[in-house]
């Protein structure tokens, strides 16, 4: 596999580090270290405290601790134990290349890089440069890709100031904080040239040329490259356009799709990479069609021979049926950055602008999903329920087909299991399943040794979880909300009410107005006589970011903390601040039911809920997305039904009508029901169902090889 141009010193020189513990620098830059076995353990025992300070970030983290802390854990034996067996497992993993799922099963495509494009990428809390489900999604791809052995390369944008840090005022207004990455301390390596000058992409702008550098993060075995235009030769506004992730304004905008999508292509081609499939992870990335076939063109193609070459060998996979989800620019912005560029194509304006027409009520439109689905060979959607309603929403390119045999498939997301799941309960599982639990995630035979774990080994662990969850919550509301400077509402209104042996509700994503998060709030004296309940209580934590410019997802926000901190809701209603990868992990692990409510069909798949499934969290979801597979009566509960509504307010009443009774009739009485010795069997065992029918299913391995056989396969050769 290529590993593009040689490009750096050995980083452990940039640390001073104890010669036994010298292999933590390698261990620092390949973020392998945040799904390995126990990897994240090697560096919060040298010292927890500066280990929270980095928030989680290695480099930072070798670079503040105190050498003595170093020392002291390369003379303790208890340490290098554990250090010793998770380097040798790391050398294992990174030298294992040829005997890999993809080594065995696809030797012959083995020389075929496959290039993954995304606007996000959401690997670790400490490379934030993501800010929801997509770019979750893209981390955990690479992970399993890794895992897999897949020949791919993945390209995104380094973000200057990441996503915003979210703060809440006392009246519930959501604050956007910048704040400057300092790449120096990110894992990942700047990319050189021959002459160990930083390797530089150009691209054409109107007037100018606009330059980007690349940086390398490592995921395991997979690269990851990063397009970074902060670089001198640019001017300071051209500095800026990788500054941060999502803008509203539509220049800018375009101006970052065409870094990604056209200096994407030209860094790869400069790294020698010559991949055989360009997946395009949500259309953000299209432009990259058009290069490629600038680049055939220039090569000798005709348009046409060049525009079936791209097609042949490119993969779309769109991610929301939601309109604003799906770019598009104002003909002038094409005019003006594109003009001199159509005719490198062999074309006219006219059919140009063809490729990705769409007329909206305010004007016409250059829309980049239908670049997409007009320059791809292979396309999908990303749940049972988002295919059929992806064929509906785009039947109108394909006007002799009936809307069935609109050529959009589906592959329904999942989620790397092991950069989601508890460490405890890894031990527990290892405990309970076959040895080989590991390789074989996607096995359903080997998730039926769930029975198998006694009930109180389960249950204990649960509850740690949810301690750990709830004395996290105390520690932050107590740190970040020191008493004097805010509001002592805000500080309850952060969790430190919150009681660790009480039914929780976790409710967690992006607050966009279709996921509803304030459905269970919609007859707040209903909610509230289930909180208060004094022998059967409730509490419910909402953590979220609305994008800035999203007033009604802001508005949303600032209705759910006006429930929040309402005196008689006695700190058991919270809202959480800055609601990122770590909050997630503690939130997906910790809770006791994870609730989700979409208005249908909005939600294409969603994945957080997959992620308390493995941990033993119960779903309580509408039926949209991947809930609506996964769901089978016993793992986990509904809200409403099956079926679509023409009336959003009818929906809205009936799905709200169907939670609260749910909640009252079901999930309150299962989760306080105990045998004699305490326990919630039969709680537990709808777990071990949640746990034993969703895993398999709904793992990224799963999902990666079914990407391997019905989306690459038909466009890899033989
Ligand atoms: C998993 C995850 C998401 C996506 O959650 P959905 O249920 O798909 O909305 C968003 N943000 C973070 C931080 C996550 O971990």
């Amino acid at each position: 596999m290529p590993f593009g141009k040689k490009s750096t010193s050995s980083p452990s020189n940039t640390f001073n580090l104890p010669r036994r513990l010298r292999r933590l620098a390698d261990l620092a830059y390949n973020l392998w270290w945040t799904w390995g076995r126990d990897a994240d353990q090697v560096f919060e025992l040298i010292d927890r405290e500066t280990w929270e300070v980095a928030y989680h970030n290695p480099v930072s983290f070798l670079r503040l601790v105190d050498h003595d802390h170093l020392l002291a854990a390369s003379h303790d034996s208890h340490y290098l134990d554990l250090y010793d067996r998770v380097i040798q497992v790391f050398d294992d993993y990174m030298t294992g290349g040829d005997n890999t799922w993809y080594a065995r099963h696809h030797q012959e495509w083995f020389n075929q890089p496959i290039a993954y494009f995304c606007a996000e990428f959401g690997i670790h809390e400490a490379l934030p440069i993501y800010a929801g489900g997509l770019g979750i999604l893209s981390g955990d791809y690479l992970k399993e890709a890794s895992d897999l052995g897949m020949p791919l390369v993945a390209v995104g944008i380094l973000y200057k100031e990441g996503y915003f840090i979210q703060g809440i005022s006392k009246e519930g207004g959501q604050e956007a904080h910048y704040a400057d990455l300092s790449f120096s301390d990110l894992p990942m390596y700047p990319v050189l040239d021959d002459q160990g000058e930083k390797l530089t992409i150009e691209i054409k702008f109107p007037g100018r040329d606009v330059y980007a550098c690349l940086w390398r993060v490592h995921v395991g075995r997979v690269l990851l490259y990063l397009l970074d235009c902060d670089v001198a030769n640019n001017k300071q506004s051209d500095r800026d356009l990788t500054a941060r992730l999502y803008v509203s304004d539509l220049e800018l905008r375009i101006s970052q799709e065409i870094i990604l999508g056209i200096g994407g292509v030209r860094a790869l081609y400069a790294l020698g990479y010559k991949p055989a499939v360009w997946h395009l992870n949500e259309g953000h990335s299209a432009f990259l069609t058009l290069e490629r076939v600038r680049q055939l063109t220039a090569d000798g193609s005709t348009f046409e021979e060049a525009r079936n070459q791209t097609i042949g060998s490119t993969v779309f996979t769109t991610h929301t049926p939601v309109p604003a989800g799906h770019d598009e620019f104002p003909l002038r912005l094409i005019d003006k950055y594109f003009n001199a560029y159509w005719p490198q194509l062999n074309l006219e304006r006219k059919t140009f602008l063809d490729l990705a027409y769409n007329k909206q009520p305010w004007g016409e439109m250059f829309n980049m999903t239908i670049l997409a689905v007009h320059m791809s060979g292979q396309l999908n959607g990303v749940s049972e329920l988002h295919g059929h309603v992806a064929r509906q929403m785009w039947s109108h390119l394909w006007p002799n087909k009936p809307v069935d045999e609109v050529p959009i498939v589906h592959i329904t997301n999942g989620i790397h299991t092991c950069t989601w799941l508890a460490r405890h309960l890894q031990h527990l599982y290892d405990r309970y399943l076959d040895p080989e639990w590991m390789e074989r995630l996607d096995d359903p035979k080997i998730w039926e040794n769930i029975e198998r774990i006694p009930d109180n080994e389960l249950w204990e662990v649960r509850c740690h979880l949810k301690h750990k969850l709830v004395a996290y919550l105390w520690e932050r509301a107590s740190q970040q909300r020191l008493p004097g400077k805010v509001h002592p509402g805000q500080v309850i209104s952060s969790g430190i009410r919150l009681d660790p042996d009480t039914l929780t509700l976790g409710f967690a994503r992006r607050f966009a107005t279709y996921k509803r998060a304030n459905l269970i709030l919609r007859d707040p004296e209903r909610l509230l006589r289930l909180i208060k309940n004094p022998s059967k209580p409730v509490q419910v934590i909402f953590a979220g970011k609305a994008h800035p410019a999203d007033e009604p997802g802001k508005h949303l926000i600032q209705e759910v903390y006006r429930q929040v901190k309402r005196a008689d809701s006695e700190g058991r209603l919270v809202f959480l601040e800055d609601y990122d990868m770590n909050l997630a992990r503690y939130l997906i692990q910790g809770v006791d039911v994870w609730l989700n409510t979409p208005r249908r069909p909005n939600e294409a798949s969603g994945t957080s809920g997959q992620k308390a499934a493995i941990n033993g969290v119960l779903n309580f979801s509408v039926l949209d997305g991947w809930w609506r597979e996964g769901f089978n009566g016993g793992n986990g509960w509904a809200i409403g039904e099956d079926r679509d509504y023409e009336d959003t307010e009818i929906q809205d009443e009936k799905d709200a009508e169907s939670l609260y009774q749910t909640l009252e009739e079901e999930i309150i009485p299962l989760y306080y029901q105990r045998s004699a010795d305490d326990l919630p069997r039969e709680w537990l065992g709808w777990v071990k169902q949640s746990i034993i029918t969703l895993a398999p299913r709904f793992s990224m391995r799963r999902m990666v090889k079914e990407y391997i056989s019905e989306m690459y396969q038909p466009v890899l050769p033989g």
